[in-house]
């Protein structure tokens, strides 16, 4: 049966996107502006490419002319003329990653309209939003001006081009979808002898964090790296929260400070055996100085072990953190906090790299931003997929119909090239409609070992004016 949901959010978004795109300054020299090719055409087009899971630009590039895919674009993604791959790659290159921000923005607004950020509360002080860094982009031979650079470990130290993109997601633990907020690229800085790294990356963040969204109150999820005092102090400084990884092996004073704590008695600890019989054991302390180099700086410490039933450890983790533990139930869920981190890696690293996105290929580098603004957008589509998820009934029947999101996204790409859709809300219905299980026959048994008649579903009758 035909969906009775007929709104789609998919629609929702890329009207916004497209509304924002429209900002984006044209970096086009006068003779470029003569092309009957908008800023908007580039973008929505490039969008487009993540949105449908295509593997690359050269196979989209191969269909352009075909009159469906023209009708499509124009009618889901706002598309009037689709530019060639060349002619995309070299003006996207041109524009400023900054300009990607408003289209991110305008997507979050629209989730906190809808009420749907606060299934993500889980700290009172502010969001959980774990941050990571992951490599798009390496080579030998390929590169351009932003590209950090490092050398090989080999006798010839061979030059390496590599870009990273620091990214952050609003996570909750227990829920598997993700909000990734603009993530930030790791490249070469103008006036910078060094290479870029996560550390700055994240001050960059958290300066755009604090002039685009004042009230937004965050608990960020650091791994060791940012365990430092001028990093957690410049957190803090933004009215942040944070729970960061503590090795023993970085954080040596630290220890030593929670061992005179624990001879005066004030470090507490408990233990929980779960239903598999594994052991959960916590030590927790409020107070104690982070380092030697910045005794005033008093942070709380968490650290916590899981092991089996056969006392084998599974997961040994010790965190800093600047929320206050008050109790048992504060420390587990500080911990589980802590661990959310995965959700950054496994949600969203390994979606984008496995599961239909396709990060890690090289969509093209350009000479200037292309590499930076392929990846942002790749992660546009991404979020506007998990806000998708998170809040459209006419996807979530879908999906549920497609039963996996890897054969969903199949049909959504065959969709585009086969069906000539006049909105996303057809668009879907068509799509539960093809993967609608088969209606049982009436009165009529299927024999064992025989295959039941398959009915025909009439998508034509959905999309009437299919080329
Ligand atoms: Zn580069």
């Amino acid at each position: 049966m035909p969906s009775s949901h007929n709104h789609s959010v998919t629609s929702d978004l890329i009207d916004i996107v497209f509304e924002k795109v429209q900002e984006i300054p044209d970096p086009r020299s006068q003779k470029g502006r003569s092309s009957n090719i908008s800023i908007a055409d580039f973008f929505m087009y490039g969008l487009g490419v993540f949105h449908n899971k295509n593997a690359s630009l050269l196979t989209c590039d191969d269909k352009r002319d075909q009159p469906t895919i023209k009708e499509n674009a124009k009618s889901l993604y706002h598309v009037e003329h689709i530019p060639c791959d060349t002619y995309l790659r070299s003006t996207i290159d041109l524009v400023q990653t900054k300009h990607i921000r408003p289209l991110f923005l305008a997507c979050l607004a629209y989730c906190q309209r809808r009420g749907k950020l606060k299934q993500f509360q889980y700290f009172k002080e502010g969001y959980l939003a774990p941050i990571d860094g992951t490599q798009t982009f390496t080579s030998k031979s390929i590169s351009c001006k932003n590209c950090c650079t490092k050398n090989a470990d080999n006798p010839k130290k061979t030059t390496i081009y590599y870009h990273q993109l620091s990214t952050i997601c609003l996570v909750k633990p227990g829920l598997k979808t993700v909000i990734p907020l603009m993530p930030e690229p790791i490249t070469q800085q103008k006036d910078a002898s060094k290479n870029d790294c996560e550390v700055r990356a994240l001050e960059r963040i958290l300066e755009d964090l604090a002039r685009e969204h004042y009230h937004l109150k965050l608990v960020l999820g650091l791994d060791g790296l940012y365990s430092k005092g001028p990093t957690l102090k410049l957190i803090r400084s933004y009215g942040h929260h944070f729970i960061a990884v503590a090795k023993d092996t970085d954080h040596k004073a630290l220890l030593e400070s929670i061992d005179d704590l624990d001879r005066k008695g004030q470090v507490r600890r408990f233990t929980y055996t779960d239903k598999r019989g594994h052991r959960h054991s916590f030590r927790y302390v409020n107070g104690a100085p982070l380092n030697k180099s910045h005794p005033e700086f008093i942070v709380n410490y968490v650290d916590y072990v899981e092991t089996d039933p056969d006392g084998k450890v599974k997961y040994f983790n010790s965190w800093v953190t600047n929320l206050p533990i008050h109790n048992h139930m504060c420390c587990m869920k500080i911990m589980r906090g802590g661990r959310a981190r995965w959700l950054i890696e496994n949600e969203t690293f390994n979606t984008l790299k496995n599961l239909g996105y396709s990060l890690e290929h090289n969509f093209g580098h350009g000479e200037d931003n292309l590499s930076s603004n392929l990846a942002c957008l790749m992660f546009l589509a991404f979020l506007i997929d998990q806000i998708v998820e998170l809040s459209c009934p006419l996807f979530n029947e879908a999906l549920t119909a497609n039963k996996r999101k890897k054969t969903l996204w199949e049909k959504q790409r065959n969709f585009f090239e086969i069906f000539v859709v006049s909105s996303w809300a057809l668009f879907m219905k068509g799509l539960i409609l093809q993967g609608a299980p088969e209606p049982k026959a009436k009165g009529k048994q299927v024999k064992p070992g025989e295959q039941p008649k398959r009915k025909m579903i009439s998508i034509r009758s959905l999309f009437p004016d299919t080329a």
